[in-house]
């Protein structure tokens, strides 16, 4: 048995959606991504999302759409993937990291707080594993500190804080208190890459929040502009009739998404809540096999939320790294393909480069040290579902 960590779960519908995309004669950004990109908004209760090439664009689009530059500071946790910080770099912001909850793989509001100066202009959260942050306490901290705002252009006088972008590379499809990843935020972005949810190959989303007192439509312009060059008119209407005439409104980047891409992601749109509810009986199943060892794994729904199932977390209580590091190597010699997420960012060298200390992120480091990721997706047979438990479940018993 071999039972790989997370493989794209591709259908016959899906190939079929993008070889008519193909045969159709328009195959970069067009009509599918149009489609796809109001189905999108419809499911999360937001105005319109902007397709790009990957959840790393879309964060870097919202900070760029924000004006967020040199002497500013955006805050964003310890515990997560190198996306959600590099961005701040790439756009000459200054980033600043902060620690997890003892215990937990989430930031509180007030660690955010105590983080807020007067050059903050954002704070990236990070859904992990697909379960929403409660961002009510956040924006309360957000709010609390709206004095120390100064706003430096348009959107942000218009938004008249600090603005909160979530990292929801896993969360499509999550929801908290009747509100889906999307909806509650300021700015969100989601990833379709290979090992998500729903996959483009690369591809993501950004949306922002409906009762953000903006123009909608001009910001929905704007972003899309800094999709495309800062090309004033796409390449689908520059093809009509006698419409070539074209400016350049900023020398911005190239991240859209293609039609090819967008059909893929489409197509696995439409059966999205079964993809769900198969990765919830994975996660059940996962607790009910693993209920006697001694771990704890990340909750998954409770009263006021449910996730998207993206990441099955556990810790294993009493291991060291090195013991954790065996258990993936001796998982590895039955056949089942292990993870760890995440290393934590002052742990790589990119960042430690930057003056980050490990030593700084004792929790988010305590997290690391002891979890393992188990796989979980939709190619997984409820007989592999069982044998990846029981594997697990033998090893952690067997321990003396
Ligand atoms: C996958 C991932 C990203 C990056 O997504 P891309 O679409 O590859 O840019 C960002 N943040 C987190 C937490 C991720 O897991």
């Amino acid at each position: 048995m071999f039972i790989p960590f997370s493989p794209p779960d591709i259908r016959e519908e899906d190939v079929e959606a993008v070889a008519a995309v193909l045969r159709s004669g328009w195959i970069t950004s067009g009509p599918v991504g149009a489609e796809f990109s109001e189905a999108l908004s419809t499911y999360c209760d937001t105005v319109d999302t902007v397709l790009v090439n990957s959840c790393t664009s879309g964060l870097e689009l919202s900070l760029r759409a924000l004006g967020v530059g040199p002497g500013d500071e955006v805050i964003v946790p310890a515990y997560t993937y190198t996306a959600s910080a590099s961005v701040i770099d790439h756009v000459g912001a200054k980033i600043v990291m902060v620690d997890v909850e003892p215990g937990s793989f989430f930031v509180s509001a007030g660690t955010f707080e105590s983080a807020i100066t007067d050059r903050t202009k954002a704070i990236i959260a990070v859904d992990m594993a697909g379960v929403m942050n409660d961002t009510r306490p956040i924006y309360e901290a957000i709010e609390r500190r709206k004095e120390l705002f100064v706003p430096t252009n348009q959107l942000q006088e218009q938004i008249g804080r600090v603005a909160l972008i979530i990292d929801a590379a896993h969360s499509l499809g999550a929801s908290r208190e009747g509100y889906r990843a999307g909806s509650v935020a300021d700015f969100t972005a989601f990833s379709f890459h290979a090992v998500k949810n729903l996959t483009t190959a690369e591809g993501g989303a950004l949306t922002w929040n409906k009762n953000l007192p903006v123009d909608h439509k001009e910001l929905g312009a704007l972003l899309r502009v800094l999709t495309l060059h800062g090309q004033n008119k796409s390449a689908l209407e520059k093809s009509k009739a006698s419409s070539w005439e074209y400016d350049i409104v900023s020398p911005a980047y190239k991240m859209n998404l293609p039609d090819i891409l967008a059909a893929m992601g489409y197509s696995q749109f439409k059966r999205y809540d079964s993809i769900l509810d198969r990765r919830h009986e994975i996660v059940a199943r996962y607790d009910e096999i693993l209920a006697d060892t001694d771990t704890v794994a990340l909750r998954h729904s409770g009263e006021d939320f449910r996730s998207s199932g993206h990441l099955y977390l556990l810790r294993l209580n009493g291991y060291s790294q090195e013991d954790r590091n065996q258990f993936i190597a001796d998982m590895h010699s039955q056949g089942v393909s292990c993870n760890v997420h995440y290393k934590p960012l002052p742990a790589l060298t990119a960042y430690r480069n930057l003056g980050f200390k490990t030593s700084d992120y004792p929790n988010s480091m305590a997290q690391y040290s002891n979890e393992v990721t188990l796989p979980l997706h939709t190619c997984l047979t409820d007989e592999q579902v069982d044998y990846v438990a029981n594997a697990a479940r033998n090893l952690l018993l067997s321990r003396p």
